[in-house]
């Protein structure tokens, strides 16, 4: 399908599980801004080794640096952003773009805590695990590509305490100000995959 989406929301909340069905559903790629940051970091690029020091705080990378690495995606035609953009300045670049949907996963911080701890990545690409909401079907191993489930350093729930205070005050503006705009769609996140799957499709499939 040739379609542009974003995807909103705090920490844990599924941007990366539910960018990944979507993806596949819509044959289009998944651009994660974290993700390219953590492949920069695991091969020590000069981009990465700085990105390396954001990503273990939680905190944001600059506006301007975020910018230029996610300038080549945000171009092409199709995609699911998930990660970028997440604050005003970054929002207010995109606004020649037309998204055909701007999507916030709705997840209490309470949520956010308690997924983080039980969240595991594979080791190769981005693919999500929980290890109780959305186990792996082998203890340990990606369903899709065989690799190692690790963690990620920083899912803790001091991280995860000090990005919900970054969502506050650098994401929540950009989701009032798409909110003002009339064009932000909700999910709620909170519930089974299954049915957040279920709900963002029809959002597309209704879409005007
Ligand atoms: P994520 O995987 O989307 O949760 O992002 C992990 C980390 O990457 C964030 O905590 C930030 O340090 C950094 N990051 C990802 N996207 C952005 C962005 N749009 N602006 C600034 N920093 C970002």
């Amino acid at each position: 399908m040739k379609i542009k989406v974003m995807l909103l929301g705090p920490p844990a909340s599924g941007k990366g599980t539910l960018a990944e069905y979507l993806s596949k559903k819509l044959e289009v790629p998944h651009f994660s801004s974290g993700q390219i940051l953590r492949d920069e970091a695991a091969k020590s690029t000069p981009l990465g080794k700085k990105a390396a020091i954001y990503l273990k705080s939680g905190k944001l990378l600059p506006d301007d640096l975020m910018l230029s690495v996610m300038q080549p995606y945000v171009e092409q035609e199709h995609y699911i952003l998930d990660g970028f953009p997440r604050t005003l300045p970054q929002g207010k670049t995109l606004e020649k773009i037309h998204f055909d949907l701007i999507l916030l996963l709705d997840v209490p911080p309470k949520v956010v805590i308690e997924r983080v701890t039980g969240r595991r990545t594979c080791a190769l690409g981005e693919h999500v695990y929980h290890l109780k909401n959305n186990p792996p079907k082998r203890e340990g191993i990606c369903d899709v590509d065989g690799s190692k489930l690790i963690k990620r350093e920083e899912d803790t729930v001091a991280v995860a305490k000090a990005r919900l205070k970054v969502y506050a005050k650098l994401t929540l503006p950009l989701i009032s100000y798409y909110q003002q705009r009339g064009v932000l769609r909700r999910v709620n996140g909170n519930q089974p995959l299954y049915k957040v799957f279920e709900d963002a499709y029809k959002l597309i499939s209704s879409r005007s």
